[in-house]
């Protein structure tokens, strides 16, 4: 008897025929003889509109309130998802993350998994039970309900199947599985067969909101073989696995756009050692996590330093920019929410030379300006106006022959 952890997303859930449809599924491998654990979002846009009615109380809602709130989303799903299995017969029982023991760090709204507790996962399913656990939330030993970050089921339906060593961990979504770049923006956009943690972790942290970028870390770390696939259709999906030298063929794998990117920069910043470090640690004690960091040439004994962070860190990340400015002794600080980051990612890149300035060649022909650039081994990343990143995503597919 095979265990299989399967995940079902937000749009796989709104709604009550949608719910059944769920239930269908998950009944039916049930009865193909698997032990089976199902982590579920909350339905469509719901948790977007309870930020929405934080938002409404209070333009800065703290944090711990915050994942009380948002929580709720992911128990709406348990419950309505049990109650549609138990209609087809099968014994079935929903979990809170705090009822499963999904232990996390206490930063709310984005608590990092610390241990997946398996007694009650285990009783259940020994008991004959269909398991629905709710995604996206924890606690902590103080008890404290936390949150994983935006997309954080992903990270659920990992943690747990890595916990319970499970034979594969399904994640069910909207899209047949992962492809070239996101089908919605890139009409020509291929759907991959397999695809490598490293590129899939790339893809993901680069704004490929397909899966949450530290459920693919999770799953490189424990070996855990995700595979994507529609919760609409029964057509394959895509493997996310370590995948060897032998079986690449493409110097760029996918092309991926993020829209969540701020710019600040903060001007005549003093060039003398400790300055970056006073700005960097105290936006790092807020949580806030700095992108590409560039600085300018030095000129009369100032520079310039510009970065990026997501936009939903902005509004925190220029209040201690600002406090910053006047420790270090800058002269302003600056911000632009209108950008977007832009990316190829390919494992072959390291040994093909050329990628980058192809990258830039495609988006010069386009008439697309670039604010920044910073490349890895397997990426090269351009921000670049937001207005122009559905355009740019296009023509760097069918630059690079993804189309
Ligand atoms: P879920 O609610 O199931 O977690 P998400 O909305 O979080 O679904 O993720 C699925 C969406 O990710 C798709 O609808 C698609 O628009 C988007 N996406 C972005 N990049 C990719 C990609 N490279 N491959 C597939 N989907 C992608
Ligand atoms: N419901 C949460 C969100 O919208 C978690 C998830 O969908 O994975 O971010
Ligand atoms: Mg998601």
């Amino acid at each position: 008897m095979a265990l299989i952890v399967q995940k079902y997303g937000g749009t796989s859930v709104d709604g009550p025929e949608r719910v059944k449809n769920v239930a269908r599924r998950v009944v039916e491998t049930k009865r193909a003889g698997n032990q089976v654990v199902v982590v579920v979002s909350a339905p469509g846009d719901t948790t977007d509109k309870l930020i929405a009615m934080a938002k409404e109380i209070t333009s800065n809602p703290p944090a711990r309130e915050l994942d009380m709130l948002m929580a709720t989303g992911e128990q709406m799903s348990i419950a309505l998802l049990a109650m549609a299995i138990q209609e087809l017969g099968e014994p079935v029982i929903s979990l809170t993350g705090a009822q499963v023991g999904i232990l996390t760090d206490g930063v709310h709204t984005k608590a990092r998994i610390l241990e997946v507790s398996c007694d009650r996962l285990r009783r259940e399913l020994d008991a004959g039970r269909i398991v629905i656990v709710a995604g996206f939330q924890g606690v902590t030993c103080d008890n404290e309900i936390t949150t994983l970050g935006r997309g954080g089921s992903d990270t659920t339906a990992v943690a747990v199947a890595a916990a319970l060593k499970a034979e594969v961990c399904q994640i069910y979504t909207d899209v047949d599985g992962v492809y070239t770049a996101d089908p919605r923006i890139v009409p020509g956009a291929r759907k991959l067969a397999t695809i490598s943690y490293d590129e899939m972790l790339e893809l993901a942290s680069l704004g490929a909101q397909v899966l949450q970028p530290r459920s693919v870390e999770f799953a490189k770390l424990h070996g855990v073989v995700l595979e994507v696939r529609s919760s609409f259709n029964y057509h394959e999906g895509t493997l996310v696995k370590e995948v060897n030298d032998m079986e690449r063929q493409m110097v760029v794998t996918g092309v991926a756009g993020d829209r969540n990117v701020a710019r600040i920069a903060i001007y005549d910043v003093p060039d003398r050692p400790g300055i970056a470090k006073v700005l960097f640690e105290a936006l790092a004690r807020e949580s806030i996590n700095v992108d590409m960091i560039v600085q300018s040439a030095m000129r009369d004994g100032v520079n310039d330093i510009a970065f990026t962070v997501a936009r939903d860190d902005l509004a925190k990340a220029l209040e201690v920019t600002q406090k910053a400015k006047e420790e270090i002794g800058a002269t302003s600080v600056a911000y632009d929410d209108k950008v977007a980051k832009v990316s190829i990612v390919g494992a072959g890149m390291i040994t093909n030379p050329g990628v980058a300035a192809g990258m830039f060649a495609c988006l010069a022909e386009e008439g697309i300006n670039i604010h920044m650039i910073s490349t890895s081994e397997i990426k090269v990343s351009c921000i670049i106006d937001e207005e122009h990143l559905a355009r740019a995503m296009r023509a760097l597919h069918k630059w690079f022959g993804l189309d």
